[in-house]
C-alpha cells in the first residue's frame, strides 16, 4: 500500500473553467488563445439559451474537437434572489429538462455548474439522475451570507468527494450510501472559513495572492494522491476587465512552471475516480483534509495567512486581506453574478 500511495502521490490537476453567459465570440476566442499558449484545455459551462446562437455553438464544438469540454450552466429560477432552497424541486426538474432539450441535440454534457455557485441536495439529485457525472457548483467552507448568493459552510476543503443522499454538502465515506455524481469544488483563495478571496477571476485577486493560493494547494500533494484545482472565468470577463487576459496568461505560465497538469473537469474527475477505486488506503488519503483540521494543518494555514499579510502589507497597504475582500465584493456587484 505504501508503494502504491507513493506511486500516485503528488499530482496536481488544474481545471480552467469558463461560464459562458453571453455569445461574444471575440471574448471566447481571446480566452481560448491564451489557454492554448499553455496547452490548457477549458471546460465551458454553457447557459442553455446559447444553444440558439449558432456562432457561439460552432466555436464551442470546434474547441471540443481540440480537447475542451462543454458542460451545462443553469441559473435556476430566482435562486440568486431567494436562494436555491426556496426553488421547488419541480421547478428545478422542469428547467433541467428544458435545458437538456436545447443542448442535447448538439452535445451530451457530463459536467454541471449551478449559477452563482448555488447547489442543493434536490438539484444535485436531479442532475445526477439526468446523467451528469460531475458537479462543480460549490466552494469549500464558503460563509459569506451577505456577500454571496449561497454559503457552503459544511463543505470541507477536499479536491473532490461523493456527496451523501443526506445532503449535497455531506461527504459520503466508504460503505455509506452516496449519490452517483462526483462533486469537484471550486478552489477557494484562503484557508480561512470566513474569507472568500477567490480564484474566481484572475484579476479580481492579485497575481501574488493567486500564487500563494496555488502554493497552498501545491503543498497538499505531499499528503494526497491527487489534488484538483478549479478556477472560474466568465465569457464576459475579457471585455469588462482589461487586464484579465494578461493576468491569466501570467498565472498559467506560473502554474505550468510548477508542474501542474491542465485537465478538463470530466478528465480530472475520471482520474480522481480511478485513484478512488484503487484501494481503501488511497480513499483515506483522498479524504484527508488539506488545511482544515489538526495541528499539522492549522500551522501551515496560519503561516500562509501571516505570509499573505506580510507580503501584501509590504507591497501595498491597500492589499491588506480585508481590503481585498471588500474589493472583491464591490467588483462582484458591478459585474454579473457567476
Ligand atoms: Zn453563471
Amino acid at each position: 500500500m505504501v508503494n502504491d500511495l507513493h506511486k500516485t502521490n503528488g499530482r496536481v490537476l488544474l481545471c480552467l473553467t469558463c461560464d459562458v453567459e453571453d455569445s461574444s465570440v471575440e471574448s471566447l476566442g481571446l480566452i481560448k488563445e491564451t489557454s492554448n499558449r499553455h496547452k490548457a484545455p477549458i471546460t465551458w459551462f454553457v447557459e442553455p439559451r446559447l444553444c440558439r446562437e449558432p456562432a457561439a455553438l460552432d466555436l464551442l464544438r470546434e474547441y471540443c474537437r481540440q480537447g475542451d469540454e462543454v458542460g451545462l450552466h443553469v441559473h435556476w429560477k430566482d435562486s440568486l434572489d431567494v436562494g436555491l432552497r426556496n426553488v421547488s424541486t419541480e421547478q428545478i426538474r422542469t428547467e433541467l429538462e428544458e435545458s437538456m432539450h436545447l443542448l442535447k441535440p448538439y452535445h451530451e454534457p457530463a459536467s454541471f455548474r449551478g449559477g452563482g455557485l448555488c447547489q442543493s441536495t434536490a438539484a444535485l439529485q436531479a442532475i445526477a439522475e439526468r446523467g451528469f457525472r460531475f458537479d462543480s457548483s460549490v466552494a469549500s467552507a464558503l460563509d459569506e451570507p451577505e456577500g454571496w448568493h449561497q454559503g457552503h459552510q459544511r463543505i470541507p476543503p477536499l479536491s473532490a468527494y461523493y456527496p451523501s443522499p443526506r445532503g449535497y454538502d455531506v461527504v459520503s465515506h466508504d460503505g455509506d450510501e452516496r449519490l452517483d455524481i462526483l462533486e469537484i469544488p471550486v478552489t477557494r483563495g484562503m484557508p480561512a472559513p470566513t474569507l472568500w478571496c477567490n480564484m474566481l477571476e484572475p484579476d479580481i485577486t492579485p497575481l501574488s495572492i493567486m500564487k500563494l493560493v496555488f502554493q497552498q494547494y501545491h503543498i497538499r500533494r505531499h499528503f494526497q494522491p491527487l489534488v484538483i484545482m478549479v478556477m472560474i472565468l466568465h465569457s464576459w470577463s475579457p471585455e469588462r476587465r482589461g487586464t484579465m487576459i494578461r493576468n491569466l496568461d501570467r498565472f498559467l505560465e506560473y502554474a505550468r512552471s510548477r508542474k501542474v497538469d491542465f485537465e478538463t473537469v470530466a478528465n480530472a474527475g475520471n482520474q480522481w475516480k480511478a485513484v478512488w477505486e484503487h484501494q481503501p488506503g488511497i480513499r483515506e488519503a483522498l479524504l484527508r483534509q488539506g488545511f482544515s483540521s489538526g495541528l499539522r494543518t492549522q500551522v501551515p494555514a496560519a503561516f500562509i495567512k501571516l505570509a499573505v499579510f506580510a507580503y501584501s502589507w509590504r507591497q501595498d497597504p491597500k492589499y491588506y486581506p480585508k481590503r481585498i475582500i471588500s474589493v472583491c465584493r464591490n467588483r462582484g456587484k458591478v459585474g454579473r453574478s457567476p
